[in-house]
């Protein structure tokens, strides 16, 4: 795997040129149009697909040179010649979209009023400990949001996403899900490598909480 110095070409209509190099803010896997804000993140999951390789679906390497600024994110999207095949923009790449809450906001904005496509943002749900004073109703601007619940209890979410907070973490990713929901068509997700026990786990306890459950691979 090359380094976050060392990015791969990519392919022009998903960069933005940057000297003689370039950096994916966009990519497409299947119907679906990816936006990659940012490398940054909280977490270490064990299943994180930035261990297994530079890039996803149509971008080489989703490792970013810098990270996109609105004018960055206007030309990307203004770039793209043919979206009559996407149904659905998605913020998530190589990193936490929400680390950058504020800017994700403003993006979110920007594709809104220039698409008529529906937003997502995938996110672990920790923006509060990781900005303190977001204003979450601020994710009302998507269509829907999906957060990765990952675990059953604390401890095994710990061992599973190795969030830097410690074993608060999940009661937190909890209370960001049931105050998203007011407002979000919010689905929690979990990964299909858990046990049958735990994802049955996981099935009660999004039921108890009146959302839906999705197990991704
Ligand atoms: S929260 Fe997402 S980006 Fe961060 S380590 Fe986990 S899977 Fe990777």
């Amino acid at each position: 795997m090359k380094t976050q110095n060392e990015p791969t070409e990519n392919r022009p209509e998903d960069t933005i040129p940057m000297g003689r190099r370039s950096f994916a803010v966009f990519y497409r896997l299947g119907p679906k149009l990816y936006v990659n804000v940012t490398n940054q993140c909280h977490c270490n999951c064990v299943f994180c697909i930035r261990q297994l390789g530079d890039g996803v679906g149509s971008a080489q390497s989703l490792w970013l040179i810098k990270e996109p600024t609105l004018d960055d994110v206007k030309y990307a999207y203004e770039s793209r010649k043919d979206l009559s095949e996407v149904d659905e923009i998605v913020f998530c790449g190589y990193g936490e979209p929400l680390e950058r809450a504020e800017d994700v906001v403003i993006f979110a904005h920007f594709l809104k009023e220039n698409s008529k496509l529906p937003i997502r943002l995938n996110t672990n749900g920790l923006v509060r400990l990781i900005h303190p004073d977001f204003d979450v109703n601020k994710l009302a601007i998507f269509d829907s949001i999906s957060v990765s619940l990952n675990a059953d209890d604390a401890d095994e979410y710990l061992r599973i996403t190795r969030p830097r907070f410690g074993i608060g973490s999940f009661d937190e990713m909890l209370r960001f899900a049931e105050e998203t929901k007011k407002f979000s068509n919010l689905t929690l997700s979990v990964v299909e490598g858990l046990t049958p026990e735990r994802i049955e786990n996981c099935r009660n306890l999004a039921k108890g909480m009146n959302i839906p459950l999705r197990v991704r691979n």
